[in-house]
């Protein structure tokens, strides 16, 4: 991604650009289960074997990965995804690439949310299909220490640096600079960044990435969450992707717009049809509404998650769709004259903090099955669905996302789908996780109980 190697293979692209750049350490990413980032580091001398045969770790040491009697696993480097990494404090120029986890024999692992997302593609390839998504990354900045190098924790509550709104335009502000800042190491870095500005929330600020294949924009979000934490670090000033860090004001939200290609052609796109969609994604999006309760576990995937699904902040709450309504879970952008490619269906539920390999497997499992099983599509929702009454929802048959991390994770358990989509391994850990959290949560007493409870009960 983002170079041109030309008709050069791409080991030999890496091992000169190694050798031209000065590169002194390569690192090698991979994710958890959960979607935290974790890197190996080597050094050039080391390079070559790595490309070739990978490099092994005691893969039980990481979370969900696999299971102690099987512990040794390879991290096997995608060369595609060879990026030097233009961000680093110290300006020693170093590189990264993204790894594939396979066990000692070659065989991907059931634990590598990689390897989850690339087997949800090859399903879709199947089909005849390809898949493509954008995110739009909502997050905040917080007032640090102000030391370098304060990556935050137990900042509470948290300090905006500014008391901005959508799209203001202020000079001398830290959070905007910091942002502009990020585009430009994202574009250095090859990752086209759509627009980006001011959110809503004191402090909020959204990157909109345009839009690449689905392995690649999963591997690109990892990126994003590191290149926006790490230039904020430097200055001593905190950058969360927590879904709702403050009471009162919008959460983070990473609405993701995804289409189906097939060949060159969007398969979305339809000339004649009133929203110009076709039959293909009228099915997706029958899929993705009916499976929604099933995956927003995995798309919204922490306690805090679900503080920010809640009615009256542009978050969606009910499994509906429309065309341009932000209350919906579902939005369908209009098509601009001419640029049937962009033809697309927006699902608002995802936030910053999934693990985005986890995330768009899950999401496109759930489309697919509407395209495959010919869902049908209901009616598009024209109304505000904050303003309707339980009877009024009701009687219209909308159902509502999970309501807290213990009522999603119940309906994961439930799905076939969702069993499908992740394998059985990430499946029944991250069930067995997110219960285990979700248990933690309800056995705390908070300061929201102390301080409405303790002096009249
Ligand atoms: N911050 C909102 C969310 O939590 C989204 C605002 C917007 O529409 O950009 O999803
Ligand atoms: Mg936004």
């Amino acid at each position: 991604m983002g170079h041109d190697a030309g008709m050069e293979h791409p080991k030999d692209y890496v091992l000169r650009t190694v050798e031209e750049r000065h590169v002194r350490f390569v690192q090698l990413w991979f994710t958890d289960v959960l979607g935290a980032p974790k890197s190996i580091q080597i050094t050039p001398a080391e390079l070559e074997v790595a490309l070739d045969e990978g490099i092994t770790f005691d893969g039980s040491s990481i979370d969900g990965f696999s299971r102690v009697q099987e512990s040794d696993v390879l991290a096997r480097p995608d060369v595609r995804t060879f990026q030097l990494l233009p961000y680093l404090a110290d300006g020693t120029p170093t590189a990264r690439v993204v790894c594939d986890i396979v066990d000692l024999g070659g065989t991907p692992l059931d634990g590598d949310p990689r390897q989850v997302l690339r087997r949800a593609l090859d399903r879709a390839r199947d089909l005849g299909f390809s898949f493509f998504a954008a995110p739009e990354m909502e997050y905040f900045y917080f007032a640090g220490s102000g030391r370098p190098g304060d990556a935050g924790g137990g900042v509470a509550p948290p300090v905006p640096l500014d008391h901005g709104s959508y799209f203001d335009l202020t000079t001398n502000d830290l959070g905007s600079e910091l942002r502009r800042q990020t585009v430009l190491a994202l574009e250095e870095m090859g990752i086209p960044v759509g627009s980006n500005q001011h959110e809503d929330a004191p402090s909020q600020h959204e990157v909109d990435l345009r839009y690449t294949d689905a392995l690649t924009m999963a591997d690109t979000i990892m990126t994003v969450r590191m290149v926006v934490k790490e230039l904020a670090a430097r200055r001593g000033v905190v950058a969360s992707f927590m879904p709702k860090p403050l009471v009162g004001v919008q959460g983070s939200g990473m609405h993701l717009h995804l289409s189906l290609f097939r060949g060159g052609t969007n398969a979305f796109y339809d000339e004649e049809d009133d929203y110009h969609l076709s039959g293909v994604a009228r099915r997706f999006i029958a899929g993705v509404l009916r499976h929604a309760r099933e995956l927003t576990a995995v798309t919204n995937q922490w306690v805090n998650s679900y503080k920010r699904l809640i009615v009256g902040y542009e978050a969606p709450v009910y499994i509906s769709w429309a065309r341009n309504n932000r209350s919906a879970l579902v939005r369908v952008p209009p098509t601009k004259a001419g640029r049937r490619d962009s033809t697309r269906v927006e699902y608002r539920a995802p936030d910053p903090a999934c693990n985005p390999y986890l995330a768009l497997a899950a999401v496109l499992s759930a489309g697919l099955a509407g395209v495959e099983r010919g869902y049908d599509l209901p009616a598009p929702l024209a109304t505000n669905l904050y303003e309707l009454t339980a009877d009024e929802r009701r009687a219209l048959g909308i159902e509502a996302l999970p309501g807290s991390l213990g009522d999603a994770v119940a309906s994961l358990e439930r799905s076939e789908l969702m069993a499908g989509a992740l394998g059985e391994h990430v499946f029944e850990w991250f069930v067995r996780n997110k219960r285990a959290e979700w248990n933690d949560y309800k056995a705390e007493v908070t300061p929201f109980e102390l301080h409405r409870y303790l002096p009249t009960l």
